[in-house]
């Protein structure tokens, strides 16, 4: 979006350079909080810029917010410059903007009786949400080429699991059990388009970087609009993964267990495989499942990952060794292929630790033993003919 008023304009230059002059102040008299900033800042800056007065203490925000990050830098010893706001932004709380939830028109004040009015290009997602009055209207920023609204609401309470669904992450793939009234069923849910968009701009990313290597700025801009547009491909895809499992664990009314990424896993990688799980956004999954899975009161249990690809679910024996493909039950018989097998013991986990889980969810991974061939199901399967979008290959891919 381009911006049509120099008015508006001019709010966000002035408020750029009210960001800095606080940066600046709350540097030299080393000032953490909103309160001292405002009683040391404000009579000065409201002299100095001519702006509506609520816009002060967001900028007070803003810089604090700056502030927060360039001093963490600084205390773990790493490079950092005083920091320094370059391109013009306003940030403005919500009592300080109108919009027309219905039309769009968004007006903003500049000062005194003077505003500023844009019209925001709304689409049928936006109207969805802007019409639902459950959804309250957050701050507003606007910069050079976007204006962004946050909306909130209150999120409902999470309900009482009566069955659950464990899955581990894996690099195409979510695999593991769910578990309903005593019977537990293998499951998987694809995204198999992901690792194959990542290949490609890995692919294309190295070919720019090798053809523009004598020229680095040209390089580093065209990598960047590189990595922005995976970026934009990979969330796209993964969105439609989180979207459909939480509504799959809220019709059967299941907690959602998943491993916790932020603990280590463990176990050593080659090089490739390494490159392969930085650049995998398995945080960015558990981030959609997370935010999803509140709004909709669906209960995540996030257990440590740790054993739980080398311990046999069955009999509690783990493998110290290196794992293959299939994980084998050295003291009992057990066997089974090691994502659904990390499934399964994430399950456990989650039951020896939850005892509200414990209660409602009965397993006994023996039931799921080899003696017979186990159907594989795949949780977000549509039923045939009913495909949702023209590339939903990642969901319809390896049932059973
Ligand atoms: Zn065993």
């Amino acid at each position: 979006m381009d911006l049509p008023d120099p008015k508006l304009w001019w709010l966000l230059e002035q408020f750029r350079l009210l960001v800095n002059r606080s940066i600046r102040i709350a540097l030299r008299e080393d000032i953490r909080s909103r309160f001292r900033l405002a009683k040391v800042a404000y009579r000065t800056l409201s002299a100095e810029h001519e702006v509506y007065k609520q816009y002060i203490p967001s900028a007070f925000e803003v810089a604090l917010g700056v502030l927060k990050n360039y001093r963490r830098r600084a205390r773990q010893g790493k490079r950092t410059n005083v920091p320094y706001l370059r391109n013009p932004l306003l940030k403005a709380e919500n009592q300080s903007y109108r919009l027309d939830r219905e039309t769009g028109r968004l007006r903003t004040p500049i000062r005194g009786t003077e505003g500023v009015q844009l019209t925001l290009p709304l689409s049928a997602w936006h109207r969805s949400i802007l019409q639902d009055p459950s959804w309250g209207l957050g701050s507003l920023t606007v910069t050079s080429d976007r204006v962004i609204i946050v909306v909130r609401k209150e999120a409902p309470a999470p309900y009482v699991p009566v069955a659950a669904i464990a899955l581990d992450t894996n690099e195409t793939s979510l695999d593991g059990v769910a578990v309903q009234e005593g019977e537990a069923r293998l499951v998987s849910v694809h995204f198999p388009a992901v690792r194959v968009v990542q290949a490609t701009h890995f692919r294309r990313r190295r070919r720019l970087a090798r053809k523009k290597a004598n020229d680095r700025r040209v390089m580093r801009c065209l990598l960047r609009r590189e990595g922005r547009r995976e970026h934009d491909r990979i969330n796209q895809r993964l969105h439609r993964v989180s979207k459909r499992l939480v509504a799959a664990a809220r019709d059967r009314c299941a907690a959602l267990v998943l491993e916790d990424l932020r603990m280590p896993r463990g176990g050593g990688h080659g090089r490739r495989m390494r490159r392969r799980l930085s650049s995998w956004p398995q945080g960015e999954l558990h981030r959609q499942i997370a935010y999803k899975a509140l709004a909709l009161g669906v209960p995540v249990i996030r257990v440590n990952p740790a054993w739980t690809s080398k311990t046999c679910p069955a009999c509690g024996a783990r493998r110290r060794d290196r794992v293959g493909q299939d994980f084998v039950c050295v003291v009992c018989d057990w066997e089974m292929d090691r994502q659904h097998n990390a499934g399964l013991n994430i399950l456990k986990t989650a039951l020896a630790s939850d005892e509200a889980l414990a209660r409602a969810v009965r397993f006994r991974p023996g039931a799921l033993r080899r003696d017979v061939v186990i159907p594989r199901y795949d949780l977000l399967a549509v039923p045939a003919g009913a495909r949702e979008e023209p590339s939903g290959a990642e969901s319809l891919a390896g049932a059973a």
